[in-house]
């Protein structure tokens, strides 16, 4: 199970096992995974940085 990287919950995936939020790499190139509620509370992919852990 993927879990979100900001909020820790379950990260809810489609029946063709795509992620219902988003995916972005930070400056290292480290992927995290982001919730759809995350994504959409956060707007930008630079907030949503700022707010991984
Ligand atoms: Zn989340």
């Amino acid at each position: 199970m993927t879990k979100c990287d900001i909020c820790g919950q379950e990260v809810q995936k489609t029946f063709l096992d795509k992620i219902l939020g988003t995916i972005i790499k930070d400056e290292k190139g480290k992927k995290h995974e982001i919730c759809n509620s995350c994504q959409s509370k956060l707007k930008t992919s630079k907030e949503i940085l700022k707010n991984v852990k």
